[in-house]
């Protein structure tokens, strides 16, 4: 038994879109609907656009739309169940008690994130008070980690045995499948178990909510036969490293309070600052920073201070970071320690205060990105350096904010005695550029394969790539926004094989199959099944798109929201049978200047010419489908 859909419903009109979108994104009132830049693709203006009249939002640049329920799924990353319970509890709704199905994955991530915390737990204890993790804790003490950062950031020790923690856990009621999709056991060839961390000092990683999610875990042995000095636990259904930001759960109030986020490499780094008194600071351990984790950081600040080893490693994976904050619109500072220092071990040799003038000297990302260019040898001649300007102006192409990009324009015109124009010229090619890739990025990333269900449906797709007619948008429109009588009357005038969108034509099948079954409702209760996300894009593209208005509405003043849903059927329908009309003349017409070339006879041709001819006028007639008054 599904969570029923009366209570979806509930849950749905208890949260207003406008409201659950506004964390995410900063929104302004546009006539009727809200617009602001879009969460899920970089973009500098707006075309994120919410309308609270029809409780959607569709993004005209990047295709992406849906209703409450999808909008949380995509920006939290949630299932539909997970959207549904935390909209539910938003508006105080209670979820009559549904087992099964609907409640397997929530419940199967609960289990996962449970078995986590009592990993950490037991990996906390096992540093603190056994005699083996004592090698570990004296190891802590030598770094510098005081009891107290031990303690809030729940580090612990994973002991050298290779079943030790496998065991204990399953005798506590955790099941082998459980131990493996936790990322925390692995499974040898027999199907017996062994743990994945032995002998490492563990890192429990918490998602911004406060979860624990999964596990850094250092070397302490020299027999260690792992070979990296960090492992961490693989991605899990609820670990997606891509995602998380070491330390953001424990940092970001302070980020709040004080606008900016320091971002350093390492789990030590991000520990010694704490100590240190820098409150503000996450770790993107394990991998480059991530369009994802600035994501996530925008909602507390968008000003970032990137620290960094000045070595050369360092600076490399700096200069990767700044494109990409920039590209998100942070404002980037970068702290440069001195050589071979990183910040765990430059706050413990110089201290506190000293930390705090290398952050107050931080450079903006151009001087920083300047200084890396022109200091490198090959800048030195004229074509080194004119090679360093454009890269420099490579990057300022990928702020979104164009006022930003003449500033530093001509902050490099004027410190590199260039010319503006010739920057600007420059600039321009760049964007071009950009725009061009992103153009053809995101048509490659629509074409991933559709996820689940329906499958004769959705075989057709992807829909979204070829563009649709206007008849055929206004055609759907008026049925997704007609009552059961407007549809019908729809369905009785077309074939559906006549649409020649492949997503047109699964949307009409879609509505022809629910539309009874979902009165007043049909969008929403199509944006909630399973379906290939393209044709919610499509869907909700087209309950906030304008009608095309083909025929005889922009004359005359009356407001579309008004009209007659009849009228506007009957208008629709009619531009879909003249296109239709219009498009087999022009058929017929290549098929007669075939017939000419090979020397058959033009007769059929023309006849049918006619016939052709006359249908077109009829139904361009004023009595063409009149409805009775
Ligand atoms: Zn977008």
């Amino acid at each position: 038994m599904k969570i029923s859909n009366d209570i979806i419903e509930d849950i749905r009109r208890a949260n207003d879109i406008v409201d659950v979108v506004a964390p995410y994104v900063q929104l302004k009132k546009r006539g009727k609907n809200f617009i602001g830049l879009c969460p899920f693709h970089s973009e500098k203006t707006p075309s994120f656009t919410v309308s609270a009249e029809k409780q959607m939002y569709h993004c005209f640049g990047c295709g992406k739309g849906g209703n409450v329920f999808t909008f949380l799924m995509e920006v939290e990353r949630l299932t539909f169940p997970e959207a549904v319970r935390s909209l539910a509890s938003r508006a105080g709704i209670t979820i009559p008690s549904d087992t099964t199905e609907t409640t397997q994955t929530h419940d199967k991530r609960e289990r996962l994130y449970a078995l986590c915390a009592f990993a950490a737990e037991w990996f906390y204890k096992n540093l603190t008070t056994t005699k083996e993790g004592n090698f570990a804790l004296t190891y802590c003490v030598q770094r510098g980690l005081q009891n107290r950062t031990i303690q809030d950031y729940g580090i612990g020790y994973s002991p050298k045995g290779w079943e030790t923690f496998v065991n204990y856990a399953v005798s506590k009621g955790y099941s082998a499948d459980e131990l493996v999709n936790a990322g925390l056991a692995r499974r040898r060839e027999d199907g017996s178990l062994y743990d994945y961390f032995r002998g490492r000092l563990m890192f429990p990683i918490m998602s911004p909510n406060g979860k624990f999610i999964g596990f850094g875990a250092r070397k302490l042995y020299d027999d260690d036969q792992i070979e990296g000095k960090y492992i961490n636990s693989p991605e899990t259904i609820i670990y997606n490293k891509s995602q998380t930001l070491y330390g953001l759960y424990q940092a970001k109030d302070a980020i709040r309070k004080e606008d900016a986020v320091l971002l350093v490499e390492g789990y030590m780094d991000l520990l010694a600052l704490t100590q240190a008194g820098f409150l503000n600071v996450v770790a993107s351990s394990g991998t480059a920073l991530t369009e994802e984790q600035l994501a996530l950081l925008s909602r507390y600040t968008h000003n970032l201070y990137l620290v960094y080893d000045a070595d050369a490693a360092g600076s490399s994976a700096t200069v990767r970071g700044i494109d990409l904050a920039l590209e998100k619109n942070y404002q980037v500072h970068v702290v440069s320690l001195p050589n071979n220092e990183d910040p765990d071990s430059f706050v413990r040799t110089y201290g506190a205060n000293e930390f705090r003038e290398h952050l107050k000297n931080a450079l903006p990302w151009i001087d920083f990105k300047a200084q890396e260019l022109f200091n490198s040898p090959s800048a030195q001649s004229p074509d080194g350096k004119a090679l360093a300007i454009r890269l420099l102006i490579q990057t300022i192409a990928k702020i979104p904010d164009e006022l930003r990009q003449n500033m530093y324009i001509k902050e490099i015109a004027e410190k590199y005695k260039v010319y503006e124009s010739i920057l600007f010229q420059e600039l321009e090619q760049h964007k071009k550029k950009g725009q061009r890739e992103k153009f053809s990025s995101g048509r490659t990333a629509k074409k991933i394969a559709p996820k689940q269900s329906n499958e004769q449906v959705q075989s057709r797709l992807p829909s979204t790539i070829q563009p649709l007619s206007a008849e055929e948008r206004d055609l759907l429109k008026v049925m997704l926004e007609g009552n059961p009588e407007v549809i019908e009357f729809v369905l009785s005038h077309i074939e559906i094989d006549n649409f020649t969108n492949p997503g047109a034509r699964t949307l009409v099948e879609l509505i022809q199959q629910h539309y009874e079954e979902y009165e007043g409702n049909l969008s929403h209760a199509l944006l909630e099944m399973e379906l290939d996300p393209n044709i919610k894009n499509l869907l909700s593209e087209l309950m906030l798109a304008r009608y095309t208005l083909s025929h005889g509405w922009q004359e005359m003043e009356i407001e579309i929201d008004e009209a007659n849903p009849f009228l506007l059927a009957r208008d629709a329908v009619v531009a879909f049978h003249r296109r239709l009309i219009k498009q087999q003349i022009e058929l017929n017409k290549e098929a007669l200047k075939e017939a000419t070339l090979v020397g058959e006879s033009a007769t059929p041709f023309l006849q049918r010419q006619q016939e052709l001819l006359q249908q077109l006028k009829r139904i361009e007639s004023p009595d063409y489908l009149k409805l009775e008054p």
